[in-house]
């Protein structure tokens, strides 16, 4: 059986993380869509929250599941018993950190391959900083991320006194 993790913050999931999980889970029997629990860029959603969306947004993929990790993402990858890590791709500067990423991992571990996916063109600007700083600016994030997933961002930004827009990066393609 062919298993692959999609690793990322989903912070949160957008359309961009949508079409290439959904892509991947048609290559693969199973994909685990592995949420990283401790990057190191600020949050604005809680573990718990980016899992319930992610779990909403793809329910509906009979081979797709959900789970959280901390160690390294080729650690996780071998204790699942995953052969290949799919990544997405968008502008160019993405594919100098993800070859980076690649070749540093396929030195801790060369069994597992890297599968990167291109985007498709509607997503190749969606990043989920950019979501964040349109919907903390209360601009429409509709056509970028599920429903559910925008009334989210709504409630966290519409709590008075809310600390937390201050706290997340203002401007990244790449976060
Ligand atoms: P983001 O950069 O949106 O915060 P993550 O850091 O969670 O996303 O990244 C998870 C993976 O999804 C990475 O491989 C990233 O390149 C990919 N990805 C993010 N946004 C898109 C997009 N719009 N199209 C294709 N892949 C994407």
């Amino acid at each position: 059986m062919s298993t692959a993790i999609y690793p990322g913050t989903f912070d949160p999931i957008h359309n961009g993380h949508i079409d290439i999980a959904t892509r991947a889970a048609r290559l693969f029997d199973h994909l685990t869509v592995a949420i990283y629990a401790r990057p190191l860029k600020s949050l604005l959603f809680t573990v718990e929250e980016r899992r319930e969306m992610i779990e909403k947004a793809l329910g509906h993929i009979p081979n797709i599941s959900v789970a959280t990790y901390q160690q390294l993402t080729v650690e996780f990858a071998r204790q699942i018993g995953a052969q290949a890590i799919v990544r997405g791709l968008r502008v160019i500067s993405d594919f100098e950190l993800e070859f980076q990423m690649a070749l540093t991992n396929k030195k801790l571990a060369p069994e597992i391959e890297f599968v990167c996916l291109m985007t498709s063109q509607e997503y190749a600007f969606l990043s989920a900083s950019t979501v964040k700083e349109i919907a903390m600016l209360q601009g429409c994030v509709n056509n970028m991320v599920p429903p559910h997933v925008a009334q989210a961002l709504r409630a966290k930004f519409a709590r008075p006194g809310n600390q937390e827009e201050n706290q997340i990066r203002l401007v990244s393609l790449r976060d």
